[in-house]
């Protein structure tokens, strides 16, 4: 039995009051189904958009052209939309036409796979046209029709076969894989816009591991080919016993469960996080050097996989805060420090304490996702690191030129030239605070800065 939200069954329900039909429709009935909190509620009905704004006090136009009209209750907006045929499609994204239809079977026909084209109302029940019970029993995700022309329609049903997969533990049918396989090369002409949603829901998702079935499809060939390179990078290794690529998907999936046991539940961060462990090795393949006992090395791979990451996202339309954020943990992932506190005192100011709680947790499963026989005793050197992090953080000591117990304007007043000399001063006084927290009062720094610069004898 489906239970549908009041406002849901308001919108349904007052849609066939006035002669129409109207179900909710697709990913949501998948997940009631599924026993799973559906994300939002799409509606679709045999009334035109012009009909459906009549109808209701406040609508957007969404997609009127699309035939989506967004129906707002109180504060929350439910997308309706007009049965509808989908014409041929221009370039594997966007139909050239929309046919608007009465008929809910040529709405359904034209989703995804067949989980996804359930419709359902409180007066008809479950519509099922296409098997999607039948293959959520089985744990299957299989293509409304024929795989090849659905795939030829819009290429980005191929990662979302995957997605879906990942996020629901189901396997993908023989033919749709097939044709997955076969077609996964038009995914390249899919904007990265959408690849960039459909890999981070993959990624975030509980079978993340399934980055592997996308290798093994051609998909990360056509979308991240730098993905496939680092699963054909094998690493010959005391620290490591799997590919590169094995060993970021490994650590992606312990990410995911570090994040989950922990409450991180806040989207964008979550997405850091998991992106950064994918891509925090993708380095190393241009920097492998094997010496003469066949031990690899990947001297200076952080630096070069921060640049190359850096691209990456760029290319995938990541917005500045996600890109600058996974570019910095990257570069600092294999920064191993004693736990000393005037060390970890340098290590804080250079990384920036807004990187510090999940650099550790970048490096904590970094560790888990290498050789398990060696983790614990790095785990362990790690967690002293972040006692004496805690312990910093706790005496307030001063991290950055902004704490100091002095600015610019004092040092100009006691002589120091305006502009360079005043930015190397405060430099300056930052490493000896740095080095000593003590110092850290304003008559102090000014003696420091005097002697230094002969100001007074
Ligand atoms: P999610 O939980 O991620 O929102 P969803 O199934 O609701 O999953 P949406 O992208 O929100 O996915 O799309 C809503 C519905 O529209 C799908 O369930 C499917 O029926 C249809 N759909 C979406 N994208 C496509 C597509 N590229 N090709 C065919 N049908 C699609
Ligand atoms: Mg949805």
């Amino acid at each position: 039995k489906i239970t549908i939200p009041e406002k849901v069954a308001y919108i349904i329900n007052r849609l066939i009051e006035h002669g129409y039909e109207a179900y909710a429709v697709g990913g949501c009935v998948r997940d009631t189904v599924l026993g799973r909190v559906p994300e939002d509620w799409d509606i679709t009905t045999s009334a035109r958009p012009e009909d459906v704004k009549k109808l209701f006090v406040r609508t957007i136009d969404t997609g009127i052209l699309h035939g989506t009209v967004t129906v707002m209750l109180e504060k929350e907006g439910f997308e309706v939309t007009t049965y509808r045929i989908d014409g041929e499609y221009e370039d594997n994204r966007h139909p050239k036409t929309v046919e608007f239809t009465s008929n809910l079977k040529e709405d359904l026909r034209r989703r995804d796979f067949t989980i996804n084209a359930m419709a359902y109302n409180e007066k008809d029940g479950l519509v099922d046209c296409f098997g999607g019970m039948e293959d959520i029993k089985r744990k299957r995700i299989t293509c409304v029709g024929d795989p090849n022309d659905r795939f030829d329609e819009d290429a980005l049903r191929i990662l979302r076969a995957v997605r879906f997969a990942g996020q629901l533990g189901f396997s993908i049918e023989e033919n749709t894989r097939i044709a997955m396989k076969q077609k996964a090369e038009n995914l390249k002409s899919i904007s990265a816009e959408r690849i960039r949603v459909e890999l981070d829901k993959l990624l975030r998702s509980n079978h993340a591991e399934l980055m592997k079935e996308a290798y093994e499809t051609n998909i990360t060939k056509a979308v991240l080919p730098e993905f496939d390179i680092m699963m054909q990078t094998e690493q010959n290794n005391p620290h490591h016993i799997y590919s590169v690529g094995e060993h970021v998907v490994q650590s992606v999936c312990a990410m995911n469960e570090w994040c989950y046991k922990n409450g991180q539940h806040d989207k964008k961060l979550h997405s850091i996080l998991v992106w950064t462990m994918l891509l925090h090795d993708v380095g190393k393949p241009e920097c492998k050097k094997t010496d003469y006992d066949g031990i690899d090395h990947f001297y200076g791979h952080e630096e070069v996989g921060a640049k190359k990451a850096k691209e990456i996202l760029k290319r995938l339309k990541f917005d500045n805060y996600t890109i600058d954020f996974v570019t910095r943990l990257i570069k600092w992932h294999d920064y191993r420090i004693d736990a000393k506190e005037k060390t970890v005192r340098r290590a804080l100011s250079k990384l920036g304490t807004d990187l510090i709680p999940y650099w550790f947790w970048v490096q904590r499963m970094d560790i888990f996702a290498q050789n398990p026989d060696k983790a614990k005793e790095k785990i362990e050197r790690l967690e002293l690191v972040e006692e004496c992090c805690e312990k910093i953080f706790e005496q307030n000591d001063c991290l950055t030129i902004k704490e100091l117990k002095i600015n610019g304007k004092d040092l100009m007043d006691a002589g120091l030239e305006r502009g360079k000399q005043i930015g190397e001063a405060l430099n300056y006084l930052l490493e000896v605070v740095l080095e000593h927290p003590e110092m850290n009062e304003k008559e102090k720094l000014l003696a420091v800065c005097k002697r230094k610069y002969m100001l007074i004898p």
